[in-house]
């Protein structure tokens, strides 16, 4: 008899998306001749950079032609994308990361998830919340989350509250934590960390042996000057510090699949008896035996955003979408409604007028607005009395659900 893994039976279904889209069709059945906005999605919307395009043209004509077709490739990437990402991305911000530090992936949600696999059940987890619910997800699997609360929490979880009182800002936790995920920009609330701020917790991991699970998936809509694009632009995290990143976001690859993630060498877990031990090699030893590499064709595609073309074409639509959240931001400021984020992540999070639930104010900017957002509290407890907006839609969608909400009489 196979028995299963039964930590999975402990998820609840993850009902947010699915949830609101029968809220979206139930209101199309009354309003047939509505004219809905959606600002609910967390995907991209524009298309591939032309750069990005070539490339991968380029490599399907490589890969049809026997002088110069590729079987498979190294699991942890090609060397042409590594070397251009420790090139553009880390030795502008001083951070030198030899090409074995850095894994090719097939996206960073993955990752995120994976990682899991080489770190014991017994750690204790933090993350903050609201949270990106596969940090939360991957650790019930793996059975590191405890039993689901009354509260909507795992009992084994550390939950660290970001919210307007604390003005997004992470408290240390009280309870002795073994890794804890920080995502910034942040996903769903498009709020930072400043140096100094980031600074707090790499030296509070150093000094309690904390692992950190940094998710940067949005770093490339960093717009000032005072927020890190990497944690590694912090002293002493190589020590303590895994960094996720995706080109999802960055160049629309949600649909190509490519990321990276870096595991310093200099990165050391310990062994339940205490003895010390390097991370990089087991995941290194993790992705050669779970993982075959990504496809060639989207890595030459992943190099091509770092060419002088690709950087031009890339950073115009990230303009483009951060010009949607200014939009956002600027034309809702009217309204009297508490905002966060959208400077540096293109995540606009509004605090709901009267201290009305998420899903109610999901209720009413439906049926009153026409416009669709996601409630707060699908990404946790915390996330109760927000919500979120996001800036992947067109322009005259933006401009337009921007003028609906101007005029709405909460
Ligand atoms: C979109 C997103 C990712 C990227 O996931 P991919 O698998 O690379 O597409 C990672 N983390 C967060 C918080 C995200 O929102």
């Amino acid at each position: 008899m196979a028995l299963v893994n039964e930590n999975f039976l402990k998820l609840p279904g993850n009902y947010l998306f699915s949830d609101i889209a029968k809220k979206v069709n139930a209101f199309k059945v009354i309003h047939p001749e509505a004219k809905l906005i959606r600002l609910g999605i967390g995907d991209v919307t524009r298309p591939l950079a032309p750069a990005v395009t070539q490339a991968l043209h380029a490599a399907v004509e490589e890969m049809g032609n026997e002088e110069t077709f590729r079987g498979y490739g190294p699991e942890q990437g090609y060397r042409f994308l590594i070397d251009a990402i420790i090139k553009n991305d880390y030795e502008p911000l001083g951070v030198k990361l030899d090409p074995d530090e850095v894994f090719v992936s097939d996206g960073a949600k993955s990752d995120t998830g994976n990682i899991g696999d080489i770190l014991r059940r017994d750690n204790r987890v933090a993350v903050t919340d609201p949270v990106y619910p596969v940090y939360v997800d991957t650790n019930v699997m793996g059975g590191r989350a405890g039993e689901l609360g009354e509260d909507g929490c795992w009992n084994n979880i550390v939950y660290i509250p970001c919210n307007a009182e604390n003005n997004f800002i992470p408290q240390l936790p009280e309870k002795r934590v073994d890794m804890i995920y920080l995502c910034y920009p942040n996903n769903p609330t498009g709020t930072v960390l400043t140096k100094k701020e980031l600074k707090k917790w790499v030296d509070y991991a150093l000094e309690n042996e904390v692992l950190i699970l940094f998710d940067a998936a949005y770093e490339a809509f960093i717009q000032e000057d005072d927020v890190p694009h990497s944690i590694y632009e912090i002293k002493g995290a190589k020590q303590c510090a895994i960094e996720f990143r995706s080109f999802s976001k960055t160049a629309g690859f949600t649909g190509l699949r490519c990321g990276f993630t870096v595991v310093p060498k200099e990165l050391i877990g310990r062994t339940a008896d205490g003895q010390k031990v390097a991370i990089n090699p087991i995941w290194n030893r993790r992705q050669t035996t779970k993982f075959n590499g990504t496809a060639y064709i989207i890595q030459k595609a992943a190099e091509a955003i770092y060419s002088p073309q690709g950087k031009i074409q890339v950073r115009e639509t990230i303009n483009f979408y951060m010009e949607n959240a200014k939009i956002i931001r600027e034309g809702l400021a009217e309204t009297g409604l508490q905002l966060f984020g959208g400077v540096n992540a293109p995540y606009v999070w509004l605090k709901t007028p009267n201290d009305i639930s998420s899903w109610k104010f999901f209720d009413r900017l439906l049926y009153e607005c026409h416009v669709v957002g996601t409630p707060g509290v699908g990404f946790g407890p915390s996330g109760e009395g927000y919500f979120r907006l996001t800036a992947f839609g067109n322009r005259m969608n933006t401009q337009e659900a921007v003028e609906r909400i101007k005029n709405w009489k909460i």
